[in-house]
């Protein structure tokens, strides 16, 4: 499956957070394997299109997508130098997709602050910099092996280990692996070092029970900086978020609606946990059950079907294809293929967001 790993300081909330979304998850599971480890945790993935597709279809089940999120606790300044079990949990960011960094916006005398004081730019910077210290080891490492080869005057090699010193250079002025000019050809060099900077980011501003508005000078600092990055921010208070997990649906809408909120700060987190991942949603619907579908951009209809079954892709002839808005215009399938709305697709179709497919195969 495709995860986000957790990260930030200490005492940030994000084993909060983590438990929120863990159980919130637990409360409506379909899936039977909610915790795989207790540090790793399939969430379902919120969509009302889902129950739009349900209200048409009738089906016996409903089943929404998946996305997991793992728990990366520890992570301290000198974890790169090996402090605290730094390595250990450096190692765990390296096998995650895409980070969600958790920073404290709220103010709590009683919850002890590892730096001393609310300040999420200092504390941001913390632990950008240990990720591009354990990068800087792996491209130097690198770096120095190519270097060698190269001596034996092999053309590509030695444009490999120049390409490994540009990146080096970048990581030492701090600018993480992502946003280093890298050309096409020298991708696969860059994804085949793992680097921990290279993972995209989305910020999840920790905030009190009163500043959920956003309006904490704190939380305008994070979004300055993400905006400079391109990367995103998710206001949420953690406390609250705790007390919402453990609200069944109508309590849960009740609740929201007091406060005059559409959906949770955790459904939002994990939508756009998703978008980061570079994923999408496709749908089948069917009277046995109406089910999201996950895949990643740009996919094409054969890989698509190979997400339900390897034999779907295998043997894949056509897909039925109806856009979601086609098909709730259109009150459904029969409506849809009536007004000319069903599309029948080749094996090159980059399916969409959306999409509710049929796939014809052989056996
Ligand atoms: P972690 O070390 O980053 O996993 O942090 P925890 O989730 O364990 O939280 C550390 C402490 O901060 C706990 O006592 C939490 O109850 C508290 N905490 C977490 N989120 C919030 C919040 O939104 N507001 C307040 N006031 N405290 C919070």
């Amino acid at each position: 499956g495709f995860n986000c790993g957790i990260v930030g300081l200490p005492n940030v909330g994000k084993s909060t957070i983590f438990n929120a979304l863990t159980s919130a998850g637990a409360e409506s599971a379909n899936y039977p394997f909610c915790t795989i480890d207790p540090n790793v945790g399939i969430v379902q993935v919120p969509d009302v299109r889902l129950d739009r597709l349900a209200e048409i279809v009738n089906p016996e089940r409903i089943l929404p997508t998946t996305i997991e999120f793992v728990d990366i606790a520890g992570l301290v300044k000198g974890a790169s130098q090996g402090e605290g079990l730094g390595n250990q949990f450096l190692g765990h960011i390296r096998s995650v997709d895409a980070i969600v960094h958790v920073v404290r916006c709220f103010e709590d005398e009683n919850v002890v602050h590892v730096s001393g004081s609310v300040d999420p730019l200092r504390d941001i910077d913390i632990i950008q910099t240990e990720l591009a210290l354990a990068d800087l080891d792996s491209v130097d490492k690198k770096l120095q092996r190519v270097e060698k080869q190269a001596k034996g005057g092999d053309k590509r090699l030695k444009e490999e280990s120049e390409f490994y010193a540009r990146l080096k250079a970048a990581l030492e002025q701090g600018v993480p692996a992502r946003h280093a000019q890298v050309a096409d050809e020298e991708l696969p060099w860059l994804r085949d070092l793992h680097l921990l900077t290279d993972k995209p980011v989305l910020y999840v501003a920790n905030v009190a029970e009163d500043d959920l508005d956003g309006a904490h000078p704190a939380v305008a600092k994070v979004r300055e900086l993400a905006e400079r990055e391109g990367a995103r921010v998710v206001t949420i208070c953690g406390r609250i978020e705790a007390e919402i997990a453990e609200l069944d649906g109508d309590e849960k809408r009740v609740f929201l609606g007091e406060m005059g909120l559409a959906e949770s700060g955790l459904d939002r987190l994990i939508r756009m946990g998703y978008e980061l991942l570079g994923l999408i949603t496709y749908f089948t619907a069917g009277k046995k059950e109406v089910r999201a579908w996950t895949i990643p951009v740009g996919t094409k209809a054969p890989q698509a079907a190979g997400v339900i079954h390897t034999d779907f892709e295998k043997g894949f002839i056509r897909a039925e294809v109806i856009a979601y808005a086609d098909y709730i215009a259109a009150g459904g399938e029969s409506g849809a293929k009536e007004k000319g709305l069903m599309r029948l697709e080749g094996k090159e179709y980059v399916v969409q967001d959306g999409d509710v497919m049929h796939f014809r195969f052989n056996v």
